[in-house]
């Protein structure tokens, strides 16, 4: 803490057409902190990694790691340390769990993957012991860990992570929770996009809560967890 934010996004705009999905974000991610973004469906939240993450074209300012992104492409972002994991995992479903992982590397074209390989399998035995299963064959809890892992094999500084939860058993959401911690504890700055507000809130630093495209609360997580306002749109108390 103290140095300036890993990622800094000022005024940011995005729109599909006419309609203005995102109306002028201001957050920051400080390096080493996991910062969560909280809203319904529809708020804007997968919006909102993919204009970070330069899939979508927007208006305004996204600085990451002192520099301006803009017009820098995807595969260069990813270069610089940028990962996204997507929405509903987007794995190679009829490709195995060793191909999958393989292709994040291709991504950063990295020389060095059969190490990068061995630490994912390290922090994810089961995705070892199942490498030649095809990933459309793995339970929902062991599609989201590939996701990750297939993320981690472009050694991200900065993870961006879409609703790692969605449609997972509470047990496995703990799981799925407890692994970004460790990624937090390994150096990795996160952004973490969530429905499920309590269970990111625990984990976080601090948050945002996004409806209709723009930010209604932001703050200290463990603040925002006892707010009100919040409990009782999205704490379900
Ligand atoms: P969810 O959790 O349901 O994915 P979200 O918070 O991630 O919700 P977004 O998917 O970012 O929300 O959608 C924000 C708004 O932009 C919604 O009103 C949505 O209908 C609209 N939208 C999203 N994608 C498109 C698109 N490709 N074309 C037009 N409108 C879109």
């Amino acid at each position: 803490t103290g140095g300036p934010p890993l990622l800094q996004v000022s005024a940011l705009h995005t729109r599909y057409g006419r309609v203005e999905a995102l109306g002028g974000i201001d957050l920051h991610v400080p390096e080493g902190h996991i910062v969560s973004v909280i809203g319904a469906n529809g708020a804007g939240k997968t919006t909102l990694l993919n204009s970070v993450m330069g899939v979508l074209p927007v208006s305004g300012q996204v600085v990451y790691a002192g520099q301006s992104v803009a017009g820098v492409p995807l595969e260069a972002r990813v270069q610089r340390g940028m990962s996204l994991v997507p929405e509903r995992r987007e794995l190679f479903g009829s490709m195995t769990v060793h191909d999958n992982l393989r292709l994040g590397a291709y991504v950063r074209r990295r020389q060095d993957w059969p190490s990068d390989l061995e630490r994912v399998f390290t922090r994810f035995p089961r995705l070892r012991e199942r490498q030649r299963q095809l990933a459309g064959t793995l339970s929902g809890g062991e599609q989201q860990m590939l996701a990750i892992g297939r993320a981690l094999m472009a050694r991200p500084r900065l993870l961006l992570l879409d609703e790692p939860s969605l449609g997972l058993a509470p047990l496995i959401v703990r799981d799925i929770l407890s692994i970004v911690q460790t990624l937090r504890q390994d150096g990795v700055t996160i952004l973490l996009v969530e429905q499920n507000a309590r269970a990111s809130l625990a984990i976080s630093d601090s948050a945002y809560v996004l409806e209709t495209g723009c930010v209604t609360l932001s703050g200290p997580a463990a603040e925002l967890a006892a707010n009100p306002e919040l409990t009782a749109s999205y704490l379900g108390g």
